[in-house]
C-alpha cells in the first residue's frame, strides 16, 4: 500500500533506525520525531537549502523520538540559517523548551507553535511523560498518527480517516500496543470505519509481517 507519509526509520527504541516520518509540501518539510539513532539518516537524506520552512512534530520526549532534536535545531540554524521564523517545533510536550534550554539551544533558532495541519492528541504511553499523537490534514487526506501509545481510545473520536499510523510491538506491555491489540481493533472498529492502517515502531518485523499477511488494508510502513 502507498502511504502519504514517508519513513526514514520504522523501528523501536533500541534499534539503529528509530521511527521517524516526513512529508514534503513544495518548499515545506514536515518531519515527525527526531530520535537519537535516526538523526544521521535525517541529516544525510535532505538538502535543507531546498526548503523555506521546516516543521518538526514531536510526539514525546523519549530519546528515540526527541533525542536528536537539539542537535538538529542547531545544525539547521548554524549551517543552513534557519531561525524562529521558519523552523517550527509543533509539540505540546510540557518540558520540551526546558530540554532544549538545558542542551544550550538558543531560542532565536526555533519557535514552538501550534499548526493548522497537525493537531496534537493526548494519549497514554508512560506515566512519566506526556505523550501525543497527531491528527494531520495533508495532501487532502485526514491522517491519524498515534506516536507511542498504549491505547487507541483517544484516537477513536477522530475516525473515520484516510490513513492511520499505529505504534506496534510483538508482545503486550503497559507502554505499547501489541499486534494482537491492533488486529482486534482492525476487525472491530476499522471494519466499520474504512481506512488504511500502517504499522510503525516495530520491534520484530518478521513476526509482525507474518501476523498481518492475511488481513486487508494493513501493512508495515516502507522505508
Ligand atoms: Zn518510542
Ligand atoms: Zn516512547
Amino acid at each position: 500500500m502507498n502511504s502519504t507519509l514517508k519513513f526514514l526509520g520504522r523501528d523501536s527504541a533500541f534499534s539503529k533506525s528509530n521511527t521517524s516520518a516526513y512529508y514534503i509540501d513544495r518548499k515545506h518539510l514536515i518531519l515527525i520525531d527526531c530520535g537519537t539513532n535516526i538523526l544521521p539518516t535525517i541529516i544525510d537524506k535532505f538538502n535543507f537549502n531546498l526548503f523555506n520552512n521546516i516543521s518538526i512534530l514531536i510526539t514525546h520526549l523519549h530519546p528515540d523520538h526527541a533525542g536528536g532534536l537539539a542537535h538538529l535545531i542547531m545544525y539547521l540554524g548554524y549551517i543552513f540559517n534557519f531561525n524562529s521564523n521558519n523552523l517550527h517545533i509543533v509539540s505540546k510536550c510540557k518540558n520540551l523548551e526546558l530540554m532544549l534550554n538545558i542542551m544550550g539551544v538558543e531560542k532565536k533558532l526555533y519557535s514552538i507553535c501550534s499548526s493548522n495541519f497537525a493537531i496534537p492528541i493526548y494519549t497514554e504511553h508512560v506515566p512519566q511523560l506526556d505523550s501525543y499523537g497527531f491528527l494531520l490534514h495533508i495532501n487532502n487526506k485526514k491522517i491519524i498518527y498515534t506516536g507511542d501509545t498504549s491505547s487507541l481510545d483517544s484516537f477513536i473520536p477522530f475516525l473515520p480517516c484516510d490513513e492511520m499510523y499505529i505504534d506496534v510491538s510483538k508482545g503486550s506491555s503497559s507502554f505499547h500496543l501489541s499486534i494482537d491489540n491492533i488486529i482486534t481493533f482492525v476487525e472491530t472498529t476499522i471494519s466499520l470505519n474504512y481506512c488504511k492502517i500502517f504499522l510503525m515502531h516495530i520491534d520484530d518485523i518478521i513476526y509482525i509481517s507474518e501476523a498481518i499477511k492475511e488481513i486487508a488494508n494493513i501493512s508495515v510502513v516502507n522505508i
